[in-house]
């Protein structure tokens, strides 16, 4: 296999700037560009230790700076390593770069790093896409749950699940090869139990998809209300920024704005929505629309009333939208006399608070409510989730088969049946954990990668 070599760093200026090269003439090719000060043989040095030195391009001296060394296969890769840090500048990394590839190394393809770690059995599939979410996370909880993930959390989930089932695939082997000694373990409940146990674990793990995308992206919510009421300056508290525009002109905001905010722990993404009312402005009434569509997705509601005009139809058609929704009812305007009968949303929505959205206090009010009515801030990843579409699939696929299997050996069919659907099942987990996945598939998890990891 090729030596490869890539800034490791963001092409940015900055403090410094890592070259990695990775292969079996790491060492080698890492001696013909950097020179220790005490003159250190490169290709001799330990593993996890570095040296000062300068870095050269042929005869010219491009920059100072520290080498690191890593032997196979004690490095993310697996193989030997060399770390070259110099200063942080895009035009001197590059140069270094181009020095590493003269030396010969070929150019690294995105995430080929930790394609090689996983190829050298340093990680399994799911531990490097961890790595790709590590990189994106956005917020300390899916920080947290992803760097579980990294530590091999979901990869033990689904090992503890193939385990199982392959100790059922071996039951019902041993009751075809030997029927009169296995006769117990069939007429009882041993082989169709287990069956229902791996499949209610494989129903909470593809449980945890829906609770890992709303750590990753936010926990969607839906500022809805009548015009006029104060969405827009809700939603411009929250962010702290100018998006939606603020109008005493009813039907401003026609369409959706959206936005992720972080509130009381909890990272929420807001979509601030038409108001709804009827009306035979074509344009207007499309954004009602997909306010509706928001409102149907929305995991929880901010329902926005004015303090200061009686509730009025429109008031009580959104109302009649919002049984069995997690709702805070925002009663706005605080700062106004009071018009609204209070005691209709108070009958209503379990959760009310008053205020002004045009105050900055405010925030503190809905972010005390938003932690009370979630339970996002207790959700607890940290012992495996699915992580992203091919995952997800995987799973659903064994969780049908082992379904498949379950109704197949509780109704009486033959033995031999219900082995293929567990084996098939068995097949959906291997390619989940990537102990059985193709290339087009190793390809295709590793395109979401940066070059240089
Ligand atoms: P939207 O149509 O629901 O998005 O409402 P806007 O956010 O555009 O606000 C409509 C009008 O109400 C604007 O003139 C705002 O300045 C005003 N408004 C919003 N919140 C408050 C508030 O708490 N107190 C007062 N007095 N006016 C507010």
């Amino acid at each position: 296999m090729q030596t490869i070599a890539a800034i490791a760093t963001p092409p940015a200026e900055g403090g410094i700037a890592v070259i990695r090269i990775s292969g079996e003439n790491a060492h080698s090719i890492a001696s013909k560009v950097f020179a220790p000060i005490n003159n250190r043989n490169i290709t001799e040095m330990s593993g996890y230790t570095a040296c000062y030195g300068t870095i050269h391009d042929g005869e010219k001296r491009l920059d100072d700076g520290v080498l690191l060394i890593y032997r196979a296969p004690h490095s993310y890769t697996g193989e030997d390593t060399a770390e070259i840090s110099c200063h942080g500048g895009i035009y001197i990394a590059r140069r270094v770069l181009e020095a590493v590839y003269v030396a010969g190394a070929v150019p690294a393809q995105a995430g080929e790093f930790t394609k090689r770690a996983l190829l050298n059995g340093k990680m399994s599939l799911t531990q490097a896409e961890a790595v790709a979410d590590l990189i994106s996370a956005q917020n300390e909880q899916f920080l947290l749950c992803s760097g579980a993930q990294r530590e091999g959390s979901l990869y033990r989930r689904i090992k503890s699940c193939a385990d199982e089932l392959l100790s059922i695939i071996t039951l019902i082997q041993a009751w075809i090869d030997y029927p009169d000694e296995m006769e117990d373990e069939f007429n009882g409940d041993l082989a169709p139990s287990k069956l229902k146990s791996v499949l209610s674990a494989l129903d909470g793990l593809l449980a945890s998809y829906g609770e890992g995308q709303i750590l990753r992206e936010g926990l969607p919510c839906a500022i809805v209300g009548r015009p006029n009421v104060g969405k827009s300056t809700l939603m411009n508290l929250l962010t702290g920024t100018e998006r939606s525009i603020v109008t005493d002109i009813e039907g401003t905001t026609r369409d959706i704005v959206e936005e992720t905010v972080m509130l009381g722990g909890i990272m929420l993404r807001l979509a601030d929505c038409a108001g709804i009312r009827d009306t035979s402005d074509v344009v207007e009434g499309m954004g009602v629309e997909r306010m509706l569509k928001k409102l149907g997705e929305a995991a929880l509601v901010f329902a926005v009333f004015d303090v200061s005009r009686p509730l009025s139809y429109d008031d009580e058609k959104l109302i009649s939208k919002l049984d069995g929704k997690r709702v805070i009812c925002i009663v706005n305007k605080s700062d106004l006399e009071e018009k609204a009968d209070i005691s209709r949303l108070e009958e209503k929505f379990e959760n009310i608070v008053k205020l002004s959205a045009k105050d900055d206090d405010s925030k503190l009010i809905i972010a005390d409510a938003v932690k009370k009515v979630s339970d996002i801030g207790s959700l607890d990843l940290s012992t495996g989730f699915i992580a992203n579409e091919r995952q997800r699939k995987c799973a659903a696929e064994a969780r049908d088969f082992v379904n498949e299997a379950y109704t197949a050996l509780i109704s009486g069919v033959t033995l031999d049946a219900v082995g293929i659907m567990c084996e098939n099942a068995l097949d959906r987990l291997y390619e989940l954990s990537g102990e059985q996945v193709s290339e087009t598939v190793v390809d295709q998890v590793f395109r979401r990668f940066c070059v240089g990891k």
